[in-house]
């Protein structure tokens, strides 16, 4: 199998950097997708969102379908014209959303039935259907429904999801060579933390043959132990030439971990989310700007970083406006944040080609664990 929209352009051991083409241009990987749940980076308009260099995100169709529709999205030009947002957009197949907050679910050979959790409604996804809404909102990378089951789970309904998962993907891929549609469909391997049933998937969604792969499942509340375990086994069954995906991984370490397994793109809300609650990344470790100890600092939240944030404004002040609950203080946040990873992801590719990048990253994760995580 050779792809012919991705291209590894340089690998040092098993980390590579690659291109990513899709319809709505280039990704460089690897690669961070900030999370617009609702088709939005919270507090983040358009303009900022380009000048912080990012280069895709990746939208929930659960929450988009039920408000505001994507029949309303599509008749607006799609979500690219509606966020005004011209480069790639990810979606993600809602099966996470369905199971993590629909007020009901029911799951189905045929698919799923839930209950909104905003009104009530019932409603059903099936392979088909959350493709459907990614095709009408435009999407330019896509994933098949899933069935999400948390952790933990025992090993007889683990393997009887899988395998429900496995049979979607079959139907996704077939409908999906029937539309007329130029974005990428990724294939998700399941499987909870059963190395045997993550092999088994990882090699029967390889064989029916994606755009990309993407590991889903994890990191809903398993020890980090398993979850490598997970990923080492998983990782080797994934065709090589192909992107490789592990959704919700967002933690520093855990992005450079993946990195160096060969892993080329990652999704969180953490960036954004914890911004909310006054909480920095940095190249040091993370901090809580609430802490008294900067109440009268003059420094900016990193003195190493470039963000307009770090530009403009000093610790003591953006503590202020968060103590004074300012929404000024979650914007500064974000833009920070988001900043810092997108730095951090252009290192991770420079260093991959210089071929320095586990020296590199083993640095920063000795400046990690002795820095003033708070
Ligand atoms: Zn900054």
């Amino acid at each position: 199998m050779n792809s012919n929209h991705f291209e590894i352009t340089a690998e040092d051991k098993n980390a590579r950097t690659g291109i990513l083409h899709t319809k709505s241009g280039d990704i460089e990987t690897p690669a961070f997708m900030p999370v617009a749940t609702l088709g939005d980076i919270k507090t983040l308009p358009s303009w900022d969102l380009r000048e912080l260099g990012v280069q895709l995100f990746i939208s929930n169709i659960y929450h988009l379908h039920l408000r505001p529709g994507e029949e309303l999205i599509k008749n607006l030009g799609g979500l690219h014209s509606f966020m005004d947002w011209d480069k790639p957009i990810a979606t993600d197949s809602g099966g996470f959303q369905v199971y993590s907050l629909a007020a009901r679910r029911i799951v189905q050979d045929d698919g799923i039935l839930f209950s909104s959790h905003i009104d009530g409604s019932p409603l059903r996804f099936t392979p088909e259907k959350v493709l459907d809404i990614q095709m009408a909102l435009g999407s330019d990378v896509m994933m098949p429904l899933d069935e999400c089951v948390g952790y933990p789970i025992g090993k007889g309904y683990a393997k009887e999801a899988t395998q429900r998962t496995n049979k979607w993907a079959y139907r996704a891929a077939n409908y999906f060579k029937t539309a007329d549609y130029q974005g990428l469909l990724f294939g998700i391997i399941q499987g909870s933390t059963y190395t045997d049933l993550r092999i088994e998937a990882a090699r029967e969604i390889a064989d029916i043959g994606f755009d990309g792969y993407a590991i889903g499942g994890l990191v809903v509340g398993e020890s980090n132990e398993q979850t490598w375990e997970v990923l080492n086994s998983t990782i080797p069954c994934l065709p090589r030439d192909y992107p490789r995906y592990t959704m919700g991984f967002g933690k520093v370490g855990d992005i450079l971990k993946g990195v160096m397994k060969g892993i080329d793109l990652f999704d969180c809300v953490i960036p954004t989310r914890n911004a909310r609650t006054g909480a920095f990344y940095t190249r040091e470790g993370k901090i809580n700007i609430i802490n008294s100890r900067f109440k009268d600092d003059p420094l900016p939240i990193s003195e190493e970083c470039r963000c307009p944030t770090c530009q403009h404004y000093s610790r003591a002040y953006i503590r202020h406006l968060f103590n004074s609950n300012e929404i000024l203080a979650k914007y500064l946040a974000t833009v920070h944040n988001i900043f810092f990873y997108m730095q951090l992801m252009k290192d991770i590719r420079k260093h991959i080609k210089n071929g320095t990048i586990e020296e590199w990253s083993g640095k920063i994760l000795n400046r990690y664990k002795g820095g003033f995580d708070v």
